[in-house]
């Protein structure tokens, strides 16, 4: 059974107790195969995953989608009982504060800032959404003092934040990034998928399949790089998008010269929803 904690205080004594290895998953709920890969992959490695489901208020801005967001602690509960399960011999710790206040306690008034990393590309259209992730992430790793942390790669810019923090900040843990699940059509999962009508889940196909295509252009080598710049110019006519960039994939440096590891990151809108993927590729 999937031991529920709501309150941070009990979460400290849980953890004061722990003798082996714990493995981290931060989530925002509403889970799906992404979110329990993370959580199957924790489980390999560790004795006990501490899982925590927090809508972060921080991290969303003034016209986002912050009170709309799914809640389903019940089916979240469900699935991640069924993921222990396969693992009887390990515990999953479940975190679910019951007010903001658990994580963030009235007048609490300092931010986390990765200053460079989060004022690019997401972050220039979302201002201030990379210090609500990273101030969340620092409080909950402080709490779950974790050997092992899993991010996705599916939000990429995130992982790159997150793990500068880490290093700068001289935390005491392993980021892990995992790679993106997709469903059949090779839309990436996520939460916001079940806000696009049967139409806008047909014209999201979109989004892989154009970062599949620019992928196939560039295909490994640097004398491509061009030629794939050229067709991403000619792909933003399309409104949609909100961005294609072609960058550095430790940096986030638009000058690619000299990288051997590249990302092509990119939002596309449906309505009000946007759908966030990427691809990465090594340079010859
Ligand atoms: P969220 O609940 O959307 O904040 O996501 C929690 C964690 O799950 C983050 O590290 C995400 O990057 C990761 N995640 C979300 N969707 C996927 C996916 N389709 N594949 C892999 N990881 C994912």
């Amino acid at each position: 059974m999937v031991k529920l904690i709501t309150k941070t205080q009990q979460l400290k004594e849980e953890r004061a107790s722990e003798i082996g290895d714990v493995g981290f998953v931060p989530t925002m709920g509403n889970l799906h195969a992404g979110h329990i890969y993370l959580l199957e992959e924790a489980l390999k490695v560790n004795d006990v995953v501490y899982f925590s489901i927090f809508v972060n208020p921080k991290q969303f801005g003034p016209n986002e989608d912050f009170d709309k967001y799914p809640r389903t602690i019940e089916n979240d509960i469900a699935l991640i009982g069924e993921c222990e399960k396969k693992y009887p011999r390990k515990k999953v710790v479940l975190f679910s504060p019951e007010d903001v206040q658990e994580i963030f306690p009235q007048n609490s008034d300092t931010q986390i800032s990765v200053q460079t990393l989060s004022t690019l590309i997401e972050g220039a259209l979302r201002p201030g959404h990379f210090d609500g992730v990273a101030t969340v992430v620092y409080r909950l790793f402080d709490l779950v003092k974790p050997k092992i942390a899993y991010f996705g790669l599916k939000d990429y810019q995130q992982y790159l934040v997150i793990r500068q923090m880490v290093k700068d900040l001289n935390i005491p843990l392993e980021i892990i990034g995992m790679p993106i699940i997709r469903d059949e059509s090779g839309l990436a999962l996520s939460s916001r998928n079940q806000y696009l009508t049967t139409e806008q889940k047909k014209n999201a196909l979109i989004l892989s399949q154009t970062l599949k295509k620019i992928k196939s252009v560039i295909d490994n080598k640097k004398s491509n790089i061009d030629q794939a710049k050229k067709e991403i110019e000619i792909i933003l006519k399309d409104n949609n998008w909100n961005y294609i960039e072609l960058r550095d994939a430790e940096t986030l440096s638009e000058d690619i010269s000299s990288s051997r590891k590249l990302t092509l990151l990119a939002v596309y809108q449906l309505g009000t929803t946007r759908l966030l993927d990427n691809l990465q590729m090594e340079i010859e």
